[in-house]
C-alpha cells in the first residue's frame, strides 16, 4: 500500500478525492464538519512538501446536471477556516477557469473543483472524462474512504492514469489498516455485535465474520428476525419473512464455528412505535400480540456488557434498540458504555455506520473507542470481505 507518507510531492500538482459529503441545513452552511477536518492531514502533507492540491468530491445525489442544492460551495469558507489560507473554487469542472487555475497552480495552493456528480460521467466511470482530469495533475490520491464501495469516475477510473503515481491519502490508509486489523489479525476472544433494523442488509457481514468471530450478538430490530427462525412468538415486532431462510443458516453457522451465539433474551416492548407508548419487559422469545420490541432488556444488557467485558476485540455495527427515542436507549447506551470500558482495559473496539456512530455522539463515548469507522456502505462491504473499487484500484 503506497500512501502520500510514503512519497515527496515537491513541486508536484496531486488530484485529491477526498469526502465532503457534509450535512448542510436549510441555510446551507455545513452542520458537521468532521469529514472536512478528517481531508486535513493528507492535504496538509502534500502542501508541507512544496505540492499542490486539486480537490475533488461529490456531495449528495445530484440528478447528474448542475442544482444549486448540491454545490460544495459551502465547503469553502470551512475549508479556508482550516487551512488558514484562501482557495480557488471552481464551477466549470473541465472548463477553461479550472484548466486556467490549475495551469497556474504554485507549490501551496488549493483548488476545490465543483461536485462531480453534476456529471453523469462521473457515475458512468467515464473513461474519455477521467483523461480530461487527469491532465490536470501529476498525481491521483484517493482519501475518500467513505465512497471507495463506489467504482465511478473520480474513484475508480481516474487512478488508472496514474499507473505510478496514485497514493492511498492517510484517511483511506488508517481506514483499511484498522478493517484488516479485525478481519485478518484480531485478538481473541471477538465478539461483534450487529443490531439496527435492516436485517438484509447485515446477513454478508454476518456470514464473512462467521470463521473469525468467538461471540455473536444480534441486536435491533433485526433479533425479531432471527428469533422468528427459532420459533418465537414476536408479536408485531419488526420482522424480514424473506431473510429468515439466512438467519436460519447464519444460527446453523454458528454451531458449525462453535460461536457463541446471543439473542438478547429479554425485550423492552410497546404497544405502539413512540415514545409515548406503554412499555413492559417480555421474553424475546415470546412477545404479546399488539406489543412490539424496541430495545433490549436488563438480563439481555447484563449479559451483553460480561460478554463485551471478556473480549478483546469488538465490532459493533447498528444499534441495539430505537435510541431516537428517551424509553428506548438504555440498551444502546449500555453497550456503548461496555464497549468504552472495555477500550479502557485494553481491548480494540471498532465501531461503524451512520446510527451508530449518531448514538455514541449521543452519548459522548465517539473517543472512547479505538476506532471509528467514517464510512457506513463502504465499511459493510469491506467487512461482507469484497473488494472495494476504490482502493483496488490503487493497488492495481
Ligand atoms: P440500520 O440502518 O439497519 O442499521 O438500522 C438503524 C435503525 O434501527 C435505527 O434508526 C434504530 O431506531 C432502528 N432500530 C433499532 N432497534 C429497533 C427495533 N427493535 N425496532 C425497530 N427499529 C429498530
Amino acid at each position: 500500500m503506497k500512501t502520500v507518507a510514503d512519497y515527496n510531492f515537491k513541486g508536484k500538482k496531486v488530484i485529491v478525492r477526498v469526502d465532503f459529503n457534509v450535512p448542510l441545513n436549510h441555510n446551507r452552511q455545513v452542520t458537521d464538519d468532521t469529514r472536512i477536518r478528517e481531508s486535513l492531514p493528507t492535504i496538509n502533507k502534500i502542501i508541507n512538501d512544496g505540492g499542490s492540491v486539486i480537490l475533488i468530491s461529490h456531495l449528495g445525489r445530484p440528478k447528474g446536471g448542475f442544482e444549486m442544492d448540491y454545490s460544495l460551495t459551502p465547503i469553502v469558507p470551512v475549508l479556508t477556516k482550516y487551512l488558514n489560507k484562501p482557495i480557488v473554487f471552481t464551477r466549470d469542472l473541465y472548463g477553461p477557469r479550472t484548466v486556467d487555475e490549475c495551469g497556474k497552480l504554485q507549490p501551496g495552493d488549493v483548488v476545490l473543483l465543483e461536485n462531480f456528480r453534476f456529471y453523469p460521467e462521473e457515475e458512468d466511470a467515464d473513461e474519455e472524462f477521467a483523461k480530461k482530469i487527469a491532465s490536470l495533475g501529476d498525481a491521483y490520491v484517493n482519501d475518500a474512504f467513505a465512497t471507495s464501495h463506489r467504482a465511478h469516475m473520480s474513484t475508480f477510473t481516474l487512478a488508472k492514469f496514474f499507473p505510478n503515481d496514485k497514493y492511498f491519502g492517510l484517511l483511506l490508509a488508517h481506514e483499511v489498516n484498522n478493517l484488516n486489523k479485525i478481519l485478518h489479525n484480531a485478538q481473541h476472544s471477538f465478539t461483534a455485535i450487529i443490531g439496527g433494523a435492516k436485517v438484509s442488509t447485515k446477513l454478508a457481514v454476518i456470514k464473512n465474520l462467521l470463521g473469525k468471530i468467538d461471540n455473536l450478538i444480534i441486536g435491533g430490530g433485526m433479533r425479531f428476525t432471527f428469533a422468528k427462525a427459532l420459533n418465537g412468538k414476536i408479536g408485531n415486532s419488526l420482522y424480514e419473512e424473506k431473510n429468515i431462510k439466512d438467519a436460519t443458516e447464519i444460527i446453523n453457522g454458528t454451531i458449525q464455528h462453535g460461536i457463541n451465539l446471543y439473542i438478547p433474551e429479554d425485550s423492552v416492548v410497546a404497544d405502539a412505535f413512540s415514545d409515548e407508548s406503554q412499555t413492559k419487559i417480555c421474553s424475546t422469545f415470546d412477545i404479546p400480540d399488539g406489543w412490539e420490541g424496541m430495545d433490549i432488556g436488563p438480563k439481555s444488557i447484563r449479559k451483553c456488557a460480561e460478554i463485551i467485558n471478556s473480549s478483546q476485540t469488538v465490532l459493533w455495527n447498528g444499534p441495539l434498540g430505537v435510541f431516537e427515542m428517551s424509553n428506548f436507549r438504555k440498551g444502546t447506551k449500555s453497550v456503548a458504555i461496555a464497549c468504552a470500558n472495555a477500550n479502557m482495559k485494553g481491548a480494540f473496539t471498532v465501531i461503524g455506520g451512520g446510527d451508530s456512530i449518531a448514538a455514541i455522539n449521543m452519548f459522548d463515548l465517539a473517543d472512547q473507542f479505538s476506532f471509528v469507522s467514517t464510512g457506513g456502505g463502504a465499511m459493510l462491504e469491506y467487512i461482507e470481505g469484497r473488494t472495494l473499487p476504490g482502493v483496488q484500484a490503487l493497488l492495481d
